[in-house]
């Protein structure tokens, strides 16, 4: 269905490190790509983005001011544009509201992070599960995670379980950054979600329920050290990550599902601080005579994102372990990527976080308006087929590989 209407024209919301490498990425495969218009708040981000696109491909993109927020605003322009699909890398903040702009004018969705409201820092599926029924009714798809955790986890693991196991019991995602870049403090996506995700109480899911650890700043924390492929030892702490919520739905067999990230000690010394001191809250202080939000005052004082690429230096390993059955064996595989900062940098001038999570939002894209995915409702990305994503994560980008492992260490 998608590809017979497809005329190859997108619509990206936000204008930010992910969107600016999502941009370039489909300015790059301009044969499935023909059309691009990047809207955001600040037209001047997407205009600069315009700018760069032109000089380095040649191509012209269209720029447009919209406050997503806005579903009127949002329909009007969707409805000028007509895009075959809108894909939102603005914030989680927006997501229902775009969702909503794509129900209203009947255009397929895409985002690579799951909605969170403005006042609790809590996210999950279920408000997005919920439009199942209405995109259904109104014969579009959405495709709900097209990042790289989640997004490429979830593809990673529906290939396992489609060409590796009978059954995956045991599912551990290690996302490792071993890089540097040069700021005191800084996070790699925005701010505010980055600490809103990191201050939370941990959760992991084992046999059949979901079982709480303290927040990684907190004394208690489970971590160890995890020997990555050319990274090596890194400190890797238990987190809450959003991909577990669908995957522990969507793959059956699972006794255990964990997701570690690995953090320095500069980094956890810095959020202390700034838990302590107040200034991660996400409620309204009087200050002055006015009212400001801490965390988003914070996001002001520190480094943007799309801007730390410059002499950003090292490697991003992220993947999977998994144990499972296959024909009676107990077998464990390792299915991985390495990205590096400073060639991403080269290619999108942005750093390897943003350009992991862009090239997936581009690849999965690519895999609606080509027609490799098709269908009405709502999906997690471990409910469509997992190999023309695969193959596309070799040619554009982000290539993977599989090996043998002896699994996770029995202490942990
Ligand atoms: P940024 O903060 O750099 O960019 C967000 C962009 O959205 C900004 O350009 C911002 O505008 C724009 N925006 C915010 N609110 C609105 C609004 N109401 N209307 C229109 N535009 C708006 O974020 P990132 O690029 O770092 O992250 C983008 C998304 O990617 C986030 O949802 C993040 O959670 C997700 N992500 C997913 C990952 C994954 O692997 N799945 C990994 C990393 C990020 P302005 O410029 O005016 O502030």
């Amino acid at each position: 269905m998608n590809d017979t209407k497809s005329r190859g024209r997108i619509m990206i919301i936000g204008a930010g490190g992910v969107a600016t490498v999502a941009a370039h990425k489909c300015a790059q495969v301009p044969e499935v790509f023909r059309e691009i218009m990047i809207a955001s708040r600040t037209v001047s981000k997407c205009e600069a983005i315009g700018k760069e696109i032109k000089q380095r491909y040649g191509k012209e993109i269209r720029t447009a001011r919209v406050d997503a927020d806005n579903v009127p605003e949002l329909a009007a322009l969707i409805k000028q544009f007509q895009p075959d699909l809108v894909l939102n890398l603005a914030l989680p903040y927006q997501d229902l509201h775009i969702m909503d702009a794509c129900l209203e004018t009947g255009v397929h969705y895409i985002d690579t992070a799951n909605y969170e409201p403005l006042d609790e820092a809590h996210f999950e599926y279920s408000w997005q599960w919920a439009y199942q029924e209405k995109f259904k009714q109104r014969g579009i798809m959405a495709v709900l995670g097209s990042g790289f955790d989640p997004g490429v986890t979830n593809i990673f693991t529906a290939y396992a379980q489609k060409h590796i196991f009978d059954e995956i019991n045991y599912l551990d995602i290690l996302d490792c950054n071993a890089g540097s870049h040069g700021h005191a403090f800084a996070t790699n996506f925005n701010p505010e979600i980055n600490i809103r995700e990191v201050a939370q109480v941990v959760r992991h899911w084992e046999n059949g329920k979901w079982i709480e650890t303290p927040a990684i700043i907190e004394k208690g924390s489970v971590h160890f050290s995890f020997d990555y492929p050319v990274a090596g030892p890194q400190d890797s702490y238990l987190l809450y990550h959003e991909e577990l919520e669908s995957l522990v739905r969507n793959i059956k067999g699972l006794k255990r599902a964990r997701f570690w990230m690995t953090f320095s000690e500069n980094y956890l010394n810095h959020l202390r601080v700034l838990r302590n001191v107040g200034m991660t809250r996400i409620d309204e202080v009087e200050y002055e005579g006015h009212k400001i939000v801490p965390v988003k005052f914070l996001k002001a004082l520190l480094p943007e994102p799309a801007s730390l690429g410059t002499g950003y230096t090292g490697k991003t390993v992220i993947g999977n372990i998994m144990t499972g059955k296959k024909d009676g064996k107990i077998i464990t595989r390792y299915i991985y990527n390495v990205s590096d900062h400073a060639e991403a940098f080269r290619e999108t001038g942005t750093q390897a976080i943003a350009y992991t999570t862009g090239v997936p939002a581009m690849i999965g894209a690519m895999m609606m308006l080509t027609g490799a995915w098709q269908g009405s409702g709502v999906y997690n990305m471990e409910q469509l087929d997992p190999d023309s994503f695969m193959e596309a994560l070799n040619k554009y980008g982000l290539p993977w590989h599989i090996v043998e492992h002896e699994g996770m260490p029995d202490e942990v």
